[in-house]
């Protein structure tokens, strides 16, 4: 088979078959066709796009290159969520445990760091000992067991995205609506799952900076995944500010630690209980809102969610002791540096792509495949946009490996936020619901 030509069809914006995807696919998967080719074929995706029905064979055929989870009949639901990627975008990790104690059955696959937005998996593997590598059989165990089990992709589940996705990462090719739509539904629909809410980021720290191209982003999902039988809800929340206070492997894993525990930042449990709600509403297991929101403030108190967060990593092989003397340790990387006001004022934006960028410049994300994360880097205690500070009050820390990746994260961090004299305006962190 000649695979320049399907690149050259692409290129110059030919569609290609059903067979031809597959093909790509499949020999891709199997190692018969070179990273510098397939780079070259994404490329030409990034520019040229795809047609909905090539966008579906794409996501067919990588949900295909592996094996997919088979689940016995029971009476809770399939369910899951997924974000299109964001800074400081924790929101699964607080939010899987809540919905296995809402009566679904969780099983989550999920992605590393992608550009500059962080990965479940990438924060789950700051915990030692814990492994995502799990077969489906496995999963399916997990599930059925204690409701909920958090893997990635691997050499024998949607191996296509598993590959695609490290490509992706370091080519530019990422905020291509055909290829996010391919990614993410080909991982969901190897779940075998009923129902899906999905987390549309759109902002300045998003792949969608533009709320029309979000809007495309996520009517093309939810389409293509109802057509496939998953009854999906999407919502458009702004990314053009990092989530939380905290961006960085281990300190979101402190901080979904917040969330469980009732002291969360407002904006990420405001999108844990959306995605909750979504799914509660979806599935008919509430028949309304108000009910909804009442069975999800009721989990929460009575401290069922934290318990199943922990029951989750002993059964993916957590160091539980280990997990437990780091949460008590305070900071774990060996350099912290503090940014503080030099004058009281107003903040009125943080911007979360430059937050994204400091965090993988510090060793929190990849700038190339083989790039090594360090789990302890990062940012926390961000102000937030709206708040009043005074002289000398904290605006951030900086989590690094040496004082000099320190001292150049603090001055792009320093940068990073507006302060205004006067209040102003903060967006709404929804934007829209599909
Ligand atoms: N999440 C995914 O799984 N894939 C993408 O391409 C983007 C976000």
């Amino acid at each position: 088979m000649n695979f320049v030509s399907l690149i050259e069809a692409k290129r110059d914006g030919f569609p290609l078959n059903a067979a031809q995807i597959r093909l790509l696919v499949d020999e891709f998967t199997a190692g018969r066709i070179p990273d510098y080719q397939m780079a070259a074929f994404l490329m030409a995706v990034y520019f040229q796009g795809l047609a909905p029905e090539e966008t579906r064979e794409l996501t067919l055929a990588m949900r295909d290159s592996g094996e997919k989870l088979e689940f016995p009949p029971d009476t809770r639901p399939l369910a899951d969520k997924h974000s299109t990627g964001g800074v400081g975008d924790k929101v699964s990790l607080p939010l899987a445990p809540l919905l296995a104690c809402l009566g679904f059955r969780v099983p989550m696959i999920s992605g590393r760091g992608l550009g500059i937005t962080g990965g479940t998996l990438d924060k789950l593997e700051s915990i030692p000992g814990l492994s995502t590598a799990m077969s489906p059989a496995q999963i399916v165990d997990q599930v059925q067991r204690i409701g909920i089990a958090m893997a990635g992709q691997t050499e024998t589940m949607i191996p296509a995205d598993k590959k695609l996705y490290a490509l992706r990462d370091v080519t530019g090719t990422v905020p291509s609506i055909p290829l996010i739509v391919a990614s993410i539904l080909s991982k969901k629909l190897a779940e075998n799952i009923q129902y899906l809410v999905l987390d549309i980021k759109c902002g300045r720290g998003a792949f969608m900076p533009a709320i029309e191209k979000a809007r495309q982003l996520a009517e093309a999902l939810v389409e293509l995944s109802e057509k496939c039988g998953v009854k999906t809800g999407a919502i458009i929340s702004n990314m053009d500010f990092p989530l939380g206070r905290a961006a960085g492997n281990w300190l979101e894993i402190r901080e979904t630690v917040d969330c469980l525990e009732g002291r969360g930042p407002a904006d990420v449990m405001e999108l844990v209980n959306a995605c909750a709600r979504r799914l509660l509403l979806l599935s008919g297991l509430e028949p309304d809102a108000e009910a909804a929101n009442r069975k999800i403030r009721d989990c929460f108190a009575s401290g069922a969610p934290l318990h199943k967060w922990e029951e989750l990593l002993q059964a993916q092989g957590a160091d539980m002791a280990e997990y437990r003397r780091r949460l008590a340790a305070g900071n774990l990387a060996p350099v912290v540096l503090e940014l503080r006001a030099d004058a009281p004022g107003f903040v009125s934006s943080l911007d979360a792509r430059v937050i994204g960028e400091i965090v993988r410049d510090l060793g929190g994300g990849r700038l190339t495949k083989e790039s090594v994360i360090y789990p302890e880097v990062g940012l926390d205690c961000l102000a937030k946009p709206g708040e009043r500070l005074e002289a000398g009050a904290l605006m951030g820390r900086v989590h690094a490996r040496d004082g000099k990746s320190a001292a150049s994260a603090l001055e792009r961090l320093r940068a990073a936020f507006v302060i205004v004299p006067h209040p102003s305006q903060t967006p709404p962190l929804i934007l829209a619901a599909i």
